[in-house]
């Protein structure tokens, strides 16, 4: 008798029909994002990823730029706000 343990790693997702949480293999995952070919749930329900893990990357990065011009705004802003309150200081010395 041989006995192996093997290590597989799982792409966990849920079917967007029953719910039901199911696995696949990792790069079975990568390719059906890649593709956008369809696959099923255990109970038959056929589905497709419609972004990429591409899309995906460059909608987190849009979204991080947008973060990061707001919050220079705000710095710009309270900046100008120090600099304003430094000056009235100033006068009333
Ligand atoms: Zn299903």
């Amino acid at each position: 008798m041989v006995t192996l343990n093997v290590v597989v790693n799982l792409y966990e997702e849920q079917c967007i029909n029953c719910g039901i949480v199911f696995h696949m293999p990792m790069g079975f995952h990568a390719n059906r994002k890649r593709d956008k070919r369809a696959f099923h749930c255990p109970n038959g329900h056929a589905q497709h990823y419609t972004r990429t893990t591409e899309d995906e990357l460059r909608e987190q990065l849009a979204a991080k730029d947008g973060e990061l011009r707001r919050v220079s705004i705000e710095r710009d802003d309270y900046s100008m706000n120090v600099e304003r309150l430094r000056r009235r200081l100033a006068r009333k010395k």
